[in-house]
């Protein structure tokens, strides 16, 4: 599989990355780990006095936002090699989950680019 990642110029860079497409089921199974991991801290929390009133509907509000975040992760990429920006040479960082489509800012220039699978 061919990863690129270009600018609006016509130029681009050969990434080295291996590409994973997480299934509906794998991205089921790691929100669900997100959510319990909050709603466990949610569960011990109650333990605590005084500090439980905020630390409960906070960890239990974060379990939900855990939960449909992680499950928005449909790919995710294992970079092998970074690259660098055609503009400025500086390193980009290039995010390792996303969800459908990924574009990279750079972070010196501003330059923007769009990873193609
Ligand atoms: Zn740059």
């Amino acid at each position: 599989m061919r990863l690129i990642v270009s600018n609006n110029a016509d130029q681009f860079i050969e990434l080295e990355a291996i590409f994973e497409e997480k299934t509906y089921f794998e991205r089921l199974n790691f929100a669900l780990k997100k959510f319990f991991i909050f709603f466990t801290l949610a569960s011990v929390s109650v333990l605590i006095p005084v500090a439980h009133f905020i630390l409960v509907p906070s960890f239990l509000i974060a379990s939900i936002i855990g939960f449909k975040n992680a499950f928005k992760i449909r790919n995710r990429l294992k970079i092998i090699k970074s690259v660098a920006c055609l503009s400025c040479q500086s390193e980009l960082a290039i995010p390792e989950a996303f969800n459908t489509e990924l574009s990279i800012d750079c972070a010196h220039c501003h330059q923007r680019y769009k990873v193609e699978i």
